[in-house]
């Protein structure tokens, strides 16, 4: 499980949706709080693959030019999961490109 992309700590908390009757959870990290929602999973293996993906691309940053890492910097600290989500769309689409 790859850390905290804020505060860089390993202690990372995956909620299960497994009880509810709608998949939807999240992956937070238990030191600073940074989460990112996930909804139409069906298993912790389904978040923990989607957590490691979106850090994995988060991580990536150090391509992007100095606009896009704002932006993502800043959805990130506003816990803005949809926008973080569109961030990671675009860094995908460069990293396909490049
Ligand atoms: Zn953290």
């Amino acid at each position: 499980m790859k850390k905290c992309p804020v505060c860089e700590s390993n202690k990372i908390n995956i909620a299960d949706c497994g009880y509810i009757t709608f998949n939807r959870g999240f992956v937070e990290c238990k030191d600073c709080g940074f989460k990112i929602n996930y909804k139409n999973l069906n298993s912790e293996n389904d978040f923990k693959d989607s957590w490691n993906r979106d850090i994995n691309y988060m991580e990536q940053l150090v391509d992007l030019n100095e606009k896009d890492k704002n932006s993502l910097l800043i959805s990130l600290f506003l816990k803005d999961t949809i926008a973080v989500g569109s961030m990671i769309e675009k860094i995908n689409k460069l990293n396909e490109g490049g």
